[in-house]
């Protein structure tokens, strides 16, 4: 990895770099003398020595003269140094002139209040957020507006939610397909003994709503990778990454440069942290920080996926709840400037090592080629849902687009066939590559790792184009992408935005909205895709906020299916990950479908 060290602030730079933007900004006039050293050493809070560097650089650089016995003297900034000037003000231009304060510069200073900012008693007694009025760069409206998707909700995911809900952000939607074991709790705020194999997402959420009721927050028990609509990802003000390995920062990375979102990443291994964040077009994304050796590991992973998923979840880092507030604490406060449109370190890293509490920024190295660097164009908001519209749907819509040569570019391999190697028994499937399980991935005859068959493109030519997009793995608010060889398209599920993002659970009433579409919307009339404007999904079976007591358990009892419980509500998860199906040995087809039949008629039992 390649890597350019940033050379370190030296507090005479600092100095300097303040008396430069004084000078640049009025308050310190040619000809003028500058303050007796002692004044200006207690101003910067700095020695002899350091101020005596840092008026010497301002004088390399013809900002200030000296005068012998007198002492020194403001030159007139013109085209001669203007340039040195701004260089050596840097950071520090365009703030107010130091020198018009006696505030000492090495501690927290007061950044001037905007003028847009109205000057504001907040009542403490009642107001929870109101000492945050105080803060001078402080803007309530956006903070409460705000909207952030946090990824992971394991150590990292824990304290930043928390700091999240502290501050009160106002909206935050949590993702994460983990279930809580024991080994959780001793570094995880939010978790309680009696939290054990319930959701991590669900669970944080609901502690978030908790610690600060006034927030909205909204969670989703899938992963990142393939189980979030990429329409989610387009409505967030900031993403923050709190991930445990590459294949999901990767996957995070892509999502955030398509469209167009800055994201916070960070990682923790033992008393070791770092924190990036990454900016779309802004110096180096996630993929440019990765080796080619890294590279290839993951383009391997993505070929040979039936192995690939337990692998990857398999590691486990060991880490401490101490360097996961440090390292989460600074990710929130990356995220609230990225809220405030306050400028951010893009493509570069904060390394902290706990053992010498060292801490050090480094930039990457952006690459040219690198495979992560593109974001969509304009897109097309449709009416249409990844339960109901079908492959051929959307084939006809981009066609209508872009001719007959279009094709649908998916995100994920599709797995179309299993063969068996040795039996040559052979299986027709259609699911995505996430959801096959390594179970399943073998042959029920002889037991051999079948050979899939994968394909990423729909060219009309499929036999199973009748499908839904939800059938072949699109999650709901997805955006897909179409193209002819020449021109992209891309298409939102926007039909999926009142259930796939609303911020409303743990509250009392989740709204029922028609499906709300912006922007324009490409239907073509023989294409039938507005679900009738009934109540979606009222005889579905789903839980989203109902008591533990309530839910149905479906286990898996050599290849039946049993459900115990009163089955008026099951989660119908997308795999057999899910939390209340867990039926791993089994099909999620099958499992879905029996699960959905037994409950309309309302059997107790299915064998
Ligand atoms: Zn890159
Ligand atoms: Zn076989």
């Amino acid at each position: 990895m390649k890597i350019n060290p940033i050379p370190h602030k030296t507090l005479s730079d600092t100095a300097a770099g303040k008396l430069a933007a004084s000078l640049l900004d009025g308050s310190l006039l040619p000809g003028t003398q500058l303050p007796p050293e002692r004044e200006l050493m207690n101003q910067f809070g700095i020695s002899r020595t350091t101020l005596r560097e840092a008026l010497k650089s301002l004088e390399e650089n013809s900002l200030i003269e000296s005068r012998p016995n007198v002492g020194w003297f403001v030159r007139k900034i013109d085209e001669s140094n203007i340039t040195q000037a701004k260089e050596l003000a840097g950071v520090h231009a365009n703030r107010i002139a130091i020198l018009a304060t006696n505030e000492p510069v090495t501690g927290p200073r007061r950044v001037p209040v905007g003028p847009e900012k109205p000057l504001h008693i907040p009542n403490l007694q009642k107001d929870r957020l109101g000492t945050f009025e105080f803060i001078s760069w402080w803007e309530r409206e956006k903070v409460e507006k705000a909207k952030v998707l946090v990824v992971g909700a394991g150590a990292l995911g824990n304290e930043v939610i928390k700091n999240l809900a502290l501050m009160g952000v106002g909206n935050i939607f949590i993702i994460d397909f983990d279930n809580i074991e024991a080994a959780n709790l001793s570094r995880s705020v939010l978790f309680r003994e009696t939290d054990n194999h319930r959701s991590k997402a669900e669970v944080v959420a609901a502690r978030a709503k908790a610690i600060n009721p006034q927030i909205h927050v909204q969670y989703l028990d899938a992963d990142v990778t393939t189980g979030l609509g990429l329409g989610v990802i387009r409505r967030m003000d900031a993403i923050v990454g709190c991930l445990d390995n590459r294949e999901a920062r990767l996957a995070v990375n892509r999502f955030c440069y398509w469209m167009d979102k800055a994201w916070v990443d960070g990682a923790i291994q033992e008393l070791l942290g770092l924190m990036r964040v990454f900016v779309p077009g802004e110096g180096a994304c996630y993929e440019c920080t990765l080796t080619e050796q890294a590279l290839r590991d993951l383009s391997l992973r993505y070929s040979c996926q039936l192995l690939a998923r337990q692998n990857v979840l398999l590691g486990k880092v060991p880490t401490t709840p101490t360097i996961a507030s440090i390292i989460g604490g600074i990710q929130s406060q990356e995220v609230l400037k990225l809220i405030h449109d306050m400028p951010v370190e893009a493509g570069k890293v904060v390394h902290f090592n706990g053992l010498t509490n060292h801490m050090h920024t480094t930039a990457y190295v952006p690459r040219d080629e690198c495979e992560s660097h593109w974001t969509y164009g304009e897109i097309t908001e449709l009416p249409a849902r990844a339960e109901r519209a079908t492959l051929d749907d959307l084939l006809r819509i981009a066609r209508a687009d872009l001719g007959p040569e279009a094709i649908i570019e998916l995100d994920q391999e599709l797995v179309t066939s299993l063969e068996c190697p040795s039996c040559h028994s052979f299986e027709e499937v259609l699911r995505p590559v996430s959801e096959i399980t390594f179970e399943a991935g073998h042959c029920p005859t002889c037991g051999e790792l079948r050979e899939a068959q994968f394909t990423h493109m729909i060219t009309g030519e499929e036999k199973f184009l009748h499908h839904t997009l939800a059938h072949v793995g699109i999650p709901q608010l997805h955006i897909l992408r179409a193209h002819n060889g020449f021109e992209y398209r891309f298409y939102e599920l926007t039909g999926d935005l009142p259930e796939a993002l609303h911020f409303r659970h743990f509250e009392s009433t989740v709204p029922e909205k028609e499906p709300k579409t912006g922007g324009r919307i490409r239907l073509k009339e023989e294409v039938r895709l507005v679900d009738p404007p009934t109540s979606p999904a009222r005889d579905r079976i789903r839980i989203m906020d109902e008591e533990a007591s309530e839910k149905v358990s479906i286990k898996s009892a050599k290849n039946r299916l049993q459900i115990k419980g009163k089955p008026d509500v099951v989660k119908l998860g997308k795999s057999s990950r899910s939390r209340v199906l867990d039926a791993e040995t089994i099909h999620p087809k099958k499992v879905v479908k029996k699960a959905m039949i037994s409950l309309r008629h309302k059997h107790v039992k299915v064998c």
